[in-house]
Formats: C-alpha cells, sequence, structure tokens
C-alpha cells in the first residue's frame, strides 16, 4: 500500500522534468565511450584526466536545467503529496546547485525543503543507495515506510537497496525495467491513487 507510506523520493531529470537530456550527445561532446554511464566514466580517469570534462558536464547540464519544463501533473502531485503530510525528497545524479535551478525553471520551486535535495556530490550516484540512507536517517524512517519514484533502472536499484518500494515512471508506458519496481505509473497524478 504506497499511499500509506509517509516519505517519498524522487528522481528530479525525467521523473519531475520532462526528459531533456542526449545523453550520447553529451558522451560524444566529452569524447567518452558510449553505452556507458557517464559519472562512472569520469570516475575512472584520472583527476587530471576529469576536472576539465566535470566542468564541461556541468556547463552543459546547466543549459538544459535552464529551460527545464516539469512533467505533466508534477506540481499538483507533490502538492498533493504535502497536503497529505508526507515528506518529499530528491535524489539526482545531477548536481544539487544544478538540480534548485531545475527546479525553479520548471515551476516547482518551495515544494522542497533544501536540505532534502541531495546530488551527486552528497552522496555516491544511484545505483548507490547512499542518498537514499542518507535521507532516511536525517528523517527517522525505515525503508519500508518510504518509496522511490524514478524514470531510470538506476532509480530503481537505489530504491531497492534502501529497502524502499520503488515506482518505475515511463510516460511512454513501455516500463523497461518493470521487474524492478513494486509499481508502474505513465502518468505523475497516478501515484495519489491508493495502490
Ligand atoms: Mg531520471
Amino acid at each position: 500500500m504506497l499511499h500509506r507510506r509517509r516519505s517519498w523520493v524522487f528522481d528530479l531529470d525525467g521523473t519531475l522534468t520532462v526528459a531533456a537530456h542526449d545523453f550520447d550527445a553529451i558522451r560524444d561532446e566529452l569524447g567518452l565511450p558510449s553505452g556507458e554511464p557517464i559519472l562512472e566514466s569520469l570516475a575512472r580517469l584520472s583527476p587530471t584526466e576529469a576536472a576539465p570534462l566535470h566542468a564541461r558536464l556541468t556547463v552543459i547540464e546547466a543549459e538544459i536545467a535552464e529551460r527545464a519544463r516539469p512533467q505533466p501533473h508534477a506540481r499538483e502531485t507533490l502538492s498533493a503529496l504535502r497536503e497529505r503530510g508526507v515528506r518529499l525528497g530528491i535524489l539526482t545524479r545531477n548536481k544539487r546547485s544544478l538540480a534548485f535551478i531545475s527546479l525553479r525553471a520548471a515551476g516547482l520551486g518551495g515544494l522542497f525543503d533544501d536540505a532534502d535535495v541531495l546530488g551527486r556530490d552528497e552522496a555516491a550516484p544511484k545505483p548507490s543507495p547512499e542518498g537514499l540512507q542518507l535521507l532516511l536517517s536525517r528523517w527517522a524512517v525505515p525503508g519500508d515506510d518510504a518509496v522511490m519514484v524514478g524514470d531510470y533502472l538506476f532509480d530503481l536499484q537505489a530504491g531497492r537497496a534502501a529497502g524502499m518500494a520503488t515506482v518505475h515512471f515511463d510516460p511512454s508506458a513501455a516500463f523497461p525495467w518493470r521487474d524492478h519496481a513494486d509499481r508502474c505509473v505513465s502518468r505523475l497524478d497516478q501515484l495519489l491513487d491508493p495502490a
């Protein structure tokens, strides 16, 4: 019964905002191998090699963040969850500072406590559950009172590893990672249904 759970963590890009990252184009621009997650590719480089690429990545991501658009029903769904007394957080593989830019650009500001928005510099990136564990311990709630909502495999893997229920969001309703999810939704307002 997900709707009884009192702590909800959302992925940001592609979940609360409309997916806008062309990861293949970003890998090309940074000269990184295709078919491999960007942060993990950068982590294998020496600090000297990685530093300029991290800087360039941040510039690319900032341009995308400034144009962020909300997913349909994002604001009404988050507001309704808050009215129910649900605690809301965000865990993104993006930078925390850019998450705030995206939220503001997408009209989703003011729905999250700043302290409950974590990015890749606050915890090991998803699929590591570290960021989720940080939020759960800050909120003093167990994983079985919490939900992780995201549009990518890493979101669901991180949620499961933290002992949380997982919701696979996919506006195309294809749900490629359904085996990692307790629930699949193609619209965010479906999160308000008793299920
Ligand atoms: Mg995402």
